[in-house]
């Protein structure tokens, strides 16, 4: 209810200090993200949904980077965007938001070079914002690496499946650390995810279609939270 209550760093919550409490996204995802679940949630655009995600993501960098490093390093944390437009979005919050803790971002998109992306990627990175396109690009030619990845957005969900996108999200999904953490299955299963690096996953989609949903039950615990 309030920015208190999430008991969260100074520097992490720095990016919210000119709002006057959490948005109903952001309240309903921080407890449930900061615990490790995976979570659905069905928001459009204009709910702050950005930090419903964004400041777990940095939290996750956090936890992980205990040591900070100016080196390279392989991004900790993924978004996957349909459009430029909206990955260029997420990215400036995040690159803003990122600044007092020293969290990394870069965006890439398709349509324009790749150079510059790739000095970016290439100088260390927290968290890649990207298009799937670009992004299967980026991974094939070796300089977007994800196998340290766990921590994992799709963005607009519904929206990228319906532009074509889901053969190339499979696959880079597919690239990220693999399992889940599931609080409900058998101690076996648990243990075996704790040993391994294990996915945290976020979905964001304005419609809640079959394909999304299969996606969702393929790729999520099989008991996300959904708001
Ligand atoms: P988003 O849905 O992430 O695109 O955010 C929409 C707008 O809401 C952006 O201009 C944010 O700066 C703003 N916003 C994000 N979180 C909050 C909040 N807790 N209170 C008020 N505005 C917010």
């Amino acid at each position: 209810k309030s920015f208190e209550e999430a008991q969260l760093p100074d520097e992490v919550v720095e990016c919210c200090k000119n709002f006057d409490k959490p948005s109903p996204i952001q309240s309903h995802s921080w407890p449930f993200l900061l615990n490790g679940r995976d979570f659905i949630g069905i928001a459009a655009t204009g709910s702050g949904k950005t930090l419903a995600f964004g400041v777990p993501a940095m939290m996750h960098v956090l936890s992980k980077r205990k040591n900070k490093t100016s080196k390279k390093v392989n991004p900790l944390c993924l978004v996957l965007s349909p459009t430029r437009e909206l990955a260029q979005q997420i990215a400036d919050v995040l690159c803003d938001a990122g600044k007092p803790s020293g969290v990394r971002s870069v965006c890439v998109y398709g349509g324009t070079s790749k150079g510059p992306q790739i000095s970016s990627l290439k100088s260390g990175v927290d968290i890649v914002i990207g298009t799937p396109g670009r992004l299967k690009d980026l991974i094939e030619m070796g300089v977007c690496i994800l196998k340290e990845v766990s921590f994992v957005v799709l963005d607009e969900a519904d929206r990228m499946l319906d532009m074509g996108f889901e053969p190339e999200v499979r696959s880079i999904l597919g690239q990220t650390s693999s399992g889940y953490y599931s609080h409900f299955e058998n101690l076996h299963f648990v243990i075996e995810a704790a040993n391994s690096a294990v996915r945290q996953m976020v979905m964001f989609s304005a419609t809640w279609p079959l394909p999304v949903h299969q996606l969702a039950q393929e790729f999520m615990d099989p008991h996300p939270v959904k708001v």
